[in-house]
């Protein structure tokens, strides 16, 4: 079912946005070599519990899932993309490092990620980083009354060919209300013009994320952590956005 919000709901969301927004910052600002993921996690949990909040992941319990995520935080390290599991392994230089977090606070939930370099950064890491916030803001813009959900999806899409990537259509972006995953799901690629016309109200999730050699993932042994198949990085980028007749409005804007 498609849930679209008030102007005022849309108001209410905007403080889980905000702390959502506030731990990507800060554990992303952490993030160096020789911290270990679990620290990050920590971070991430302290600041839950300072804020009164509720994680999204730590009972997150879907089919695919072998037990309970347990954490807090996703932490997917170089050839790592999707919901890395945080585990004892310290930064090295060079680790292209993806953090996605979501949190509910005051009933309300937000969902944002993002990809940076640890130390000494490779250029091509950099280029494929770059491309999928590039993505990111082209399916943000496309994100207004009279588009479709297709057209969001084209953007972001044509953006990643455009640099040379290939994309995976299996996971991306979802409705983001009252819960963590809802409908409609938003691809990474797809046609223009088709799908879901895009209302006043509707909250997504955007969320490019590329694989720099690709589209193939596996899934580790702990049942969460998605890799790519050959060994090449990834990278993602994620925003959650509310589609109001004022615009697209970016709840997890980061510097406010
Ligand atoms: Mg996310």
């Amino acid at each position: 079912m498609i849930e679209l919000r008030t102007p005022a709901e849309i108001d209410q969301m905007r403080a889980a946005g905000g702390f959502v927004a506030s731990v990507v910052e800060a554990t992303a600002a952490a993030a160096a070599v020789g911290v270990n993921l679990l620290e990050l996690d920590a971070l991430a949990h302290e600041m839950i519990r300072k804020a009164g909040a509720s994680s999204c992941y730590i009972d997150y319990h879907p089919s695919f899932g072998a037990s309970p995520f347990g954490r807090v935080l996703c932490t997917s390290v170089n050839d790592a993309v999707l919901h890395g599991l945080p585990h004892d392994y310290a930064l090295r230089d060079g680790d292209l490092l993806s953090l996605d977090f979501a949190a509910e606070v005051d009933g309300w939930v937000s969902d944002s990620a993002i990809s940076l370099v640890v130390g000494t950064p490779r250029i091509e890491d950099l280029h494929l980083i770059d491309t999928t916030e590039r993505a990111l803001t082209a399916g943000i813009n496309a994100a207004r009354i009279g588009n479709r959900i297709g057209d969001i999806s084209a953007a972001i899409g044509d953006v990643a060919h455009e640099a040379g990537y290939t994309v995976n259509t299996d996971f991306g972006g979802h409705g983001v209300g009252r819960t963590m995953h809802g409908e409609p799901h938003v691809a990474n690629d797809g046609r223009p013009r088709r799908g879901l016309p895009l209302k006043a109200g509707l909250v997504i999730a955007i969320e490019p994320w590329f694989l720099a050699a690709t589209d193939e993932i596996v899934t580790d042994p702990d049942g969460w952590t998605l890799r790519s198949a050959d060994g090449s990085r990834g990278a993602h980028s994620e925003h959650t956005v509310a589609i109001t007749d004022d615009g697209p409005i970016i709840l997890t804007a980061r510097g406010q």
